[in-house]
């Protein structure tokens, strides 16, 4: 059965969703951010964790006119 757990890159501190059990999972994922390797104990596939955002949210809207 798969799992999904989420947690911060070691090397960025990106959020990431680790799935286990899943189609394309490695013993040695790469974080689709930084692409350094994350250790994990199962097969996982790394995918970054857009559902939720960021707690620092920068105000890049660009102005109206
Ligand atoms: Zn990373």
């Amino acid at each position: 059965m798969a799992r999904a757990s989420f947690a911060p890159c070691p090397h960025c501190s990106a959020p990431l969703s680790f799935l286990e059990g899943v189609s394309g999972s490695t013993l040695t994922p790469k974080c689709p951010r930084c692409r350094e390797v994350v250790n994990v104990a199962h097969a996982t596939f790394l995918m970054a964790d857009n559902s939720r955002p960021s707690p620092k949210t920068p105000r890049d809207v660009p102005p109206i006119g």
